[in-house]
Order: structure tokens, then sequence, then C-alpha cells
């Protein structure tokens, strides 16, 4: 945010912030992933960064890259790092950490495209053209062309552009992972090849529907399809000393509360990230343990406040972020928020703590 002035910004003043690259909605009707709509709203008087002097608007795309959030981030727990059975961070970041040495960005996992009701299937990494793409996790390449969407190869109408897939070495809960790699500008592995963590299979383009270079990047099971994407950032390791914030946010009758603001301040350096429950729309699933609708990861340990608006008023708690580790809770309509962990699962659902290999399907 260099080159920002403080300002006081007062309730509902609507900020838009840098416009990062991202996935875009394709002409044809479909696309793997959302726009982001801009930051947000203050719930109360706060300091927020101010925009930088508006430049003329263009209609040329891509637009620029995203200024670093963080110009320093901890090295991740090893992986797999699992400090509850319900876990699952499985995988390592598919760009490396002197590439884009700063948190996820804003693109995040169930986000909504500005027209219609298309799902945000994965996150989006920004980098810059070129930047290497790396293995997730040991696995067999299944999938590296144009075409993974339409299930057909060489289409180059495709929104995934040119990708690649990873069948995993390990499943969860006996079942198959796969990791997807999406928008790359070239492809530097071939179907059938094992990779293990680490190995390089790309580089970063802008294929596909797409308004600039970076990296789509999903996580899926029990099967390579669009329709059977989780949340990647429940399953990349955080980075040592940092933890994963989730959260279900319904009304009064248990339906789920969506595109719902949630502003998270850190009580101790006051910065503020504001994130949105997820949209509408087939395509999303829930963590079958935490059934959440609002992840936000990279969130250094310590005491934030969590402030939405239900029902016309600000509601307001604070939660505790644990290095390493998942901090849940709920939200329901007029009973407010609750930290309650969700109830222990049949003992069929616990998944081993290390992962294992399975069969391939
Ligand atoms: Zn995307």
């Amino acid at each position: 945010m260099t080159g920002f002035n403080k300002v006081t910004v007062t309730l509902k003043v609507t900020v838009t912030l840098i416009v990062l690259t991202s996935c875009a909605p394709a002409v044809y009707g479909v696309s793997p992933t959302a726009v982001f709509a801009g930051e947000t709203a203050a719930p109360q008087e706060v300091q927020l960064d101010a925009p930088p002097t508006p430049e003329p608007f263009r209609l040329t795309l891509p637009t620029p890259g995203a200024e670093p959030v963080s110009g320093w981030r901890p090295p991740l727990y090893p992986v797999p790092w699992a400090l509850s059975p319900y876990d699952h961070f499985y995988f390592v970041r598919p760009i490396a950490a002197d590439e884009v040495n700063w948190p996820l960005p804003d693109y995040r996992y169930g986000g909504i495209f500005f027209a219609g009701n298309i799902v945000h299937t994965g996150v989006d990494i920004d980098a810059p053209q070129g930047t290497p793409v790396y293995a997730a996790g040991p696995g067999t390449v299944v999938w590296a062309d144009w075409g993974l969407f339409s299930e057909t190869p060489g289409n180059q109408s495709d929104p995934y552009g040119l990708a690649v897939a990873i069948r995993h070495d390990f499943g969860y809960q006996g079942q198959q992972l796969y990791t997807v790699y999406a928008h790359m500008s070239k492809i530097t592995t071939v179907v059938g090849q094992h990779l293990n963590t680490g190995d390089q299979l790309g580089l970063v383009g802008s294929t596909g529907a797409t308004t600039g270079p970076h990296l789509h990047f999903e996580v899926r099971y029990p099967n390579n399809s669009f329709h059977d994407t989780y949340n990647p950032e429940l399953w990349i390791a955080p980075p040592e000393g940092w933890g994963v914030l989730v959260g279900r946010l319904t009304d009064n009758k248990n339906k789920t509360l969506q595109q719902l603001e949630v502003f998270v301040k850190s009580e101790t350096t006051n910065e503020m990230r504001v994130i949105k429950t997820y949209g509408g729309g087939g395509a999303i699933n829930h963590d079958p343990y935490y059934d959440e609708n609002l992840v936000l990861g990279d969130l250094p340990a310590g005491v934030y406040r969590l402030t939405l608006r239900f029902d016309d008023k600000d509601q307001q708690t604070w939660v505790e972020i644990f290095p390493g580790q998942v901090t849940y809770f709920t939200f329901k309509g007029t009973d407010g928020f609750d930290t309650t962990r969700p109830p222990a699962p049949k003992l069929d659902f616990l998944p081993t703590a290390i992962p294992t290999d399975t069969p391939a399907p």
C-alpha cells in the first residue's frame, strides 16, 4: 500500500483498493474462477488506507499486478501438517516464496463473479508472467493441456487455459486427492509423469478466462471434477506461527449467509482484512468437518476482532488465532457468535494422521 495516505473512513464508505488480476467470467458463460468485486466498507470508524489518486479508467487488460501486502512471510510448516485430527494441511504453495512473498490474495474460494451466479472454485495467486509453478504435493500428472474444464484436449477456448492436474500419491479419508494449476503460459510436464513436491510443472500465464497473469489453484476430491473442489486455504500449510480462521455463518434458520462481509482486525497491529462468506451456486463444497462458508488463512497468531453487520446491527466478537491451527467460529443470526467446535464426527470419518497411499482409481 505504498503511497497511500491515512485517512479516517466512516460508516459504509466503499473503498475500492488494488485491482488484482484474476480469473474472469468467460463470454461463453462459464469460468473456473471469479472476479473480485473490490474492497469494502467499514462498520464503524476505523483507520483505513485511502485509495491512491484515481487514474483514468482503462478498458485495456490485463491490469497491473498487486502490490505486496506483506514484505515478509515465515516459512511454511512442514507438510503434512495437522494439529487436529480434522485438519489436513497436506500441500505447499505452488509459487515459491521468493517469487510471491505475501499472503494469498483476495480472490478466494467461493467468491462470485460480477455477473451471474458463478462461484470461484479455487484461489488466485498473483505472480508475474513466466513465474515457475510447482507441484503442491507428490503425485502423477493426469492432465497437461488446454481443455480441462470442457474435457476436450486442445480446446483453446477452455476457461482454464493451459492447465495441469495432479493425482496425488496420498488421499483423504480413503478418497483420491487432486490439485489443479490453470491459466499457465507454458506446461513443462507431461501426462503420466510423477512429480515430487516442488517439482516445476509450468509457468504462470494468462491463458483461458483471466484478466492478467496469475495462477488459479484448486484442490479436488474425490474426483478430478469442477464440481468436486474444496477451499485450498484449508489444504495449504500455513506459514510458521500463523493460523487459519474458519467460520460458518447462518441466519436464525441455519441458512448460510452468502457474500456477507466480515471485518477481521488484529488487536496487535490494527491491520484489518475484509472477507466475504461464500456465494451461492452449486460448484462449491464445504469441508466435511467444519461445514464452513468462510476461510481466512495467513493470519499471524494473536487476538482479532470480528465484526459483521446482521439485521442492521454491528455484531462483534474476539477470537484468538494460534500458530499452525484452525480457529473456528459460528455466527447464527440473533444467537450471535459461538466458538464451540463442531462435535466429533463418527469414527469412520477420521482420516489417518499421515496421508497414506491410495490406489489410483
Ligand atoms: Zn481463479
